[in-house]
């Protein structure tokens, strides 16, 4: 590290369970974010300013008016603008010290585990069940953490998947893809603009402990998050041997 870096990152390197040698691993690391929208907006901006060396954003979408309240990210000039180079442009305003990738397209299965194999930790902020069990199968496969997390009208959730370890539980273990879950989308169902913050923000927050190797991580364990009346709940979480994405049967698949 330059003394710029020690003098931007001090507040790290002060606390004894982080200092130098996390902050040199998470600078030497590559996280990628997939949803620039209300979680990857707080997810980006706490991974950017920690200094999580490389980071790819992928998202599709432009920015809308109607996507001010929550994604605070991206700005009014922004407003029509594709989300990634938003996104790409508020982090560079940040922290010039780190490189950012924005890609501008939606990204289908193949794509998608092309870019987690060229990651460390893979950050879920997507929005739709098609995209997080693609995601979910591709860290299966290319043996990455997934820091998964959904929020929707007061409703929050996340999880850690380490999926280096043996044996982890998956998205899938927990999320079955046949299941009739209806798809709930903000622009239908509404969203409370903090509640993606705090998902997001503890995304940001696992993420960086993976990618820094500090504490202990969520993983194995789903928290709900109920905001309107502000209550945690914590949800062991077992492997699925029967999962046809990361059990014993998915040979068989
Ligand atoms: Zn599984």
């Amino acid at each position: 590290m330059n003394d710029e870096q020690r003098l931007r990152y001090s507040r790290h390197l002060l606390l004894n369970e982080f200092g130098e040698d996390a902050q040199e691993r998470l600078l030497a690391s590559h996280a990628l974010v997939i949803g620039a929208g209300g979680l990857g907006s707080a997810a980006l901006l706490y991974l950017a300013s920690s200094g999580v060396g490389r980071i790819t954003i992928c998202d599709g979408d432009r920015v809308d008016l109607t996507n001010l309240q929550r994604q605070v990210v991206h700005r009014l000039e922004s407003v029509g603008k594709p989300k990634a180079a938003s996104a790409a442009g508020t982090l560079a305003g940040l922290n010039p010290d780190i490189r950012v990738e924005p890609l501008e397209e939606r990204a289908g299965p193949e794509r998608i585990a092309t870019l987690v194999r060229g990651a460390d930790v893979v950050l879920d902020c997507s929005d739709n069940f098609a995209t997080r069990h693609a995601i979910n199968r591709a860290c299966v496969a290319a043996r990455r953490p997934l820091v998964s997390g959904a929020g929707i009208r007061f409703d929050g959730q996340i999880a850690v998947f380490d999926l280096r370890r043996e044996g982890a539980p998956c998205y899938h273990c927990l999320f079955a893809e046949d299941a009739s879950s209806m798809e709930e989308r903000c622009a239908t169902m509404g969203v409370f603009a903090p509640l993606v913050g705090i998902i997001g923000t503890f995304q940001a927050l696992e993420a960086i402990k993976l990618l820094a190797g500090i504490g202990e991580t969520l993983a194995g364990r789903l928290v709900l998050f109920d905001a309107l009346s502000s209550r945690w709940h914590e949800v062991k979480l077992a492997r699925d041997v029967h999962c046809r994405v990361c059990g014993d049967a998915r040979a068989a698949a």
